[in-house]
């Protein structure tokens, strides 16, 4: 298939783009469209329409049990396809749409059932970036989109990522640059009280505990064994070829420590990476230094983390030490997306 390739570029009018218009239609008639979000790309369909969420599924190589977030142009499309909107989910989509949030709900039963994975609720947000924004608008319809990556690669972050893992399986990519936020929504349960938070993301933790008051978060989420109740969650996730670990701790001790793994990496033959903050970078001696943003910005190293994870695939690295970070603010998301891209070898420095 041939995949059409649209730049967009600035933000003028955006409602009357050309390359919208056109990506709207191909959506229209139930082809898929890849386009950016404030989070990471997503990959969209008519999520009316069964044919075309299937094939969602079928070009990121998708396991069937696991359901995609429908995105809408407003909140008021929202009782469309919602059966009610709890109190606390009227008050964070108050505060974070159009954001990095979304809301789980329970549904009407009138989108395609392969969207929930035949779950009795769906997760809806509203995103913020004026192309997906304009792309939603233009096309009138709910449209159910994961990343547009192929299934347990990292999201992509800018188009060229998603051109190399689904350039010639989908239809068209609207390309906007590079994404903000860097990591996927935050994905909060409303159906029960209090709001459970079942993915970290954009919004954290802190941010919708001043909204609603207390949040808990999934036992899924904090202990291995614990089965997640977002079903993606269970799945390897976010992950480059090579052998990851992530070494958490403070200062010294988590430079050495990753050094000290590298160094047993590169005499065992292995090609080996290793994953770090500009503060450390001059630290260390590997095949390969990735950096990825600075610890006075945290927000900068959820923005590069997906980049960098995918670098060490472009290089061909067979092994990779990250930092690990505590995991507060938007590095709580950072956290959980490494740790599932190293399968849960987390290691704190601080410990033998
Ligand atoms: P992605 O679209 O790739 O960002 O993944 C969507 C995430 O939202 C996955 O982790 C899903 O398991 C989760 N999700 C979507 N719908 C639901 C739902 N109804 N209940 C729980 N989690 C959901
Ligand atoms: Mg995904």
């Amino acid at each position: 298939m041939e995949t059409k390739h649209w730049q967009i570029d600035g933000a003028a009018d955006l409602d009357q783009n050309p390359a919208i218009r056109e990506a709207a239609a191909l959506l229209r008639e139930g082809h898929l469209v890849a386009f950016p979000t404030e989070t990471v790309y997503g990959l969209g369909a008519d999520a009316t329409d069964p044919e075309a969420v299937a094939s969602i599924y079928r070009a990121k190589g998708r396991p069937s049990d696991n359901p995609l977030i429908v995105h809408l142009a407003d909140e008021q499309g929202l009782s469309e396809w919602v059966r009610e909107i709890p109190e606390s989910g009227r008050l964070l989509a108050r505060r974070f749409w159009p954001g990095p949030l979304t809301l789980i709900l329970p549904h009407r039963g009138n989108l395609a059932p392969q969207v929930t994975a035949g779950l009795p609720t769906v997760g809806v947000r509203v995103p913020s970036h004026p192309v997906a924004l304009a792309l939603l608008k233009n096309c009138g319809l709910p449209v159910a989109a994961p990343s547009a990556n192929r299934s347990g690669k990292p999201s992509p972050t800018r188009a060229g990522h998603v051109w190399t893992d689904l350039g010639g399986r989908i239809d068209a990519i609207l390309d906007g640059g590079v994404t903000g936020v860097g990591v996927e929504s935050t994905v909060v349960d409303v159906t029960v009280n209090p709001p459970v938070l079942l993915r970290p993301g954009g919004v954290t933790l802190e941010m919708l505990g001043e909204v609603v008051g207390e949040v808990r978060v999934d036992p899924g989420l904090r202990e291995e064994g614990e089965s997640p109740r977002s079903p993606g969650m269970k799945y390897r996730h976010y992950a480059p070829g090579g052998e990851m670990w992530v070494i958490t701790g403070e200062g010294e001790a988590q430079v050495s420590r990753i050094q000290r793994m590298a160094d047993e990496a590169m005499q065992s033959g292995k090609k080996t990476g290793i994953l770090c903050t500009e503060e450390h970078a001059s630290r260390y001696r590997a095949d390969w230094i990735v950096v990825c943003g600075t610890r006075s910005r945290p927000d900068t190293i959820a923005r590069e983390l997906y980049g960098a994870l995918r670098r060490f695939d472009e290089v061909g690295a067979q092994w990779i030490a990250a930092e690990g970070f505590p995991p507060r603010g938007v590095l709580h998301s950072v956290m959980n997306r490494l740790s599932k891209a190293a399968e849960g070898r987390v290691i704190d420095s601080g410990r033998d």
